[in-house]
């Protein structure tokens, strides 16, 4: 058995640092800075060689953003705008009001041109917003499926983005009952937000491996949340779990060198680990870099851990026997998981791209709804759920990284995997430039 050194406290204390004392972090902003210089002013602490990798993110600044109602003549309601969907104009953008149930003919048809369609569908996934703007509204107000939650800060309508956009809102449901209630007819929408290049950095500590220094594994999460939102499980957690391993593997040692990587970026582009992979990749045959691609044996990626009332899961990309490792470190340990070998959009994606076989340890259930929303907050995280997934953790390196004498696995990825993750940086990479 592993003795773990991990103390539970200190991974608490930093998500109580980043969620509370520092708050909300969108990539490039104030927040993002803070976070990135107390993780690094720690991993120095910790006596580790420690770097930061500069890149450039693209950030977004909400400038305003409102709805009105004006017919009858009300206040204004709480929104939460679609970031890519277009601005309106600096007046506002004003317009008649429509009710529409669902996503299919008849409700939905050419009778929205033109209107601001105050939108109601049961689920999330029945928001068909390509639909919609097919039929040329003038604007969307779409009403959050579930009672009693803020609406998600969304980057985009879905993963894949969409073809015409007009300025688009969440609403909470209790608002938009509201609004059918009192029969409002004409609504005022605002909608100011800005995108620019900023910058922002991945944060970077290692410790030299004492047999195989040249045999890297990276244990990674992202420090940055969505804008306004506390981001405690999405993913302080991930990051304060980066932080307690990186000070209890500089006390014991490691055979293999293990980077522990704070990820700048993560939300709306994974930047922070896509930059960390492109580097790799440049210096490949590059001789004056001592580190190079094919000497990453493996990644780790850790986001969203800890929450109450959920259930681990386990993404795996890489051979069968990361998949058995898996399941036997759960069952000994009496840490379930559920475990796929599947892609997961986090930042073990761009690993997954660059060839490096990946694990991605996310918790999961009914606080998902609460993350990208102001919900987030510490109070999710118990302490129990995060002392049993540091151990799963700190025993997996441990046999594996720190102490195994043979690497137990090929660095290889499932064709399969490795098809349906091109297909998603190409997907992205045509969003881009679009
Ligand atoms: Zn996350």
């Amino acid at each position: 058995m592993v003795r773990s050194l991990m103390d539970v406290e200190r991974i608490y204390g930093h998500i109580e640092h980043l969620s509370i004392h520092i708050g909300p972090r969108p990539k490039g902003s104030e927040g993002d800075k803070k976070a990135a210089n107390y993780i690094h002013s720690y991993f120095e602490s910790l006596g580790l060689k420690v770097w930061k990798q500069e890149l450039e993110v693209d950030s977004v600044s909400l400038n305003n953003h409102k709805v009105e109602i004006i017919e009858p003549l009300l206040d204004e309601i709480p929104s939460y705008p679609i970031l890519s969907s277009p601005n309106t104009p600096e007046a506002g953008l004003s317009g008649e009001l429509m009710l529409v149930e669902g996503s299919k003919e008849p409700q939905l048809g050419p009778n929205v041109e033109d209107k601001i369609v105050l939108w109601s569908c049961t689920s999330r996934s029945s928001f068909k917003w390509e639909t919609l703007l097919g039929y040329h509204p003038r604007a969307i107000l779409a009403i959050w499926p579930s009672r009693g939650i803020k609406p998600k800060h969304y980057f985009s309508y879905d993963s894949l983005g969409a073809s015409d956009p007009v300025p688009s809102f969440w609403i909470t449901w209790e608002d938009g009952l509201r609004l059918l209630k009192a029969g409002v007819k004409k609504v005022r929408l605002y909608l100011r937000r800005e995108w620019y290049k900023d910058t922002s950095c991945n944060i970077i500590a290692e410790l030299k491996g004492n047999r195989y220094p040249d045999k890297i594994i990276v244990i990674g999460g992202h420090y940055d949340s969505v804008p306004d939102v506390p981001g405690a499980t999405d993913n302080a957690s991930g990051a304060a779990m980066v932080m307690e391993l990186a000070r209890v593997y500089a006390q014991r040692g490691s055979m293999r060198t293990l980077r522990f990587v704070a990820f700048a970026g993560e939300e709306g582009g994974l930047f922070g680990s896509t930059q960390y992979v492109k580097e790799l990749s440049a210096q490949q045959g590059d001789k004056a870099h001592k580190i190079q691609p094919a000497k990453h044996l493996f990644y780790v990626n850790l986001d969203t851990l800890g929450t109450v009332l959920g259930f681990n899961s386990c993404y795996i990309a890489g051979p069968s026997e990361v998949k058995a490792v898996v399941e036997a470190l759960s069952r000994e340990l009496g840490v379930p998981h559920q475990i796929k070998e599947a892609i997961n959009g986090s930042d073990n994606l761009p690993f997954t791209w660059g060839g490096i076989p990946n694990i991605a340890l996310v918790r999961k259930g009914p606080v998902l709804e609460s993350i990208h929303t102001e919900e987030d907050t510490v109070d999710l995280i118990d302490i129990n759920q995060l002392k049993q997934i540091g151990k799963f953790i700190d025993t997996f390196l441990t046999r594996t990284a720190a102490r195994a004498e043979v690497w137990p696995f090929e660095r290889r990825i499932p064709e399969k995997l490795a098809k349906e993750a091109g297909d998603i940086r190409q997907r992205l990479d045509s969003k881009r430039r679009s």
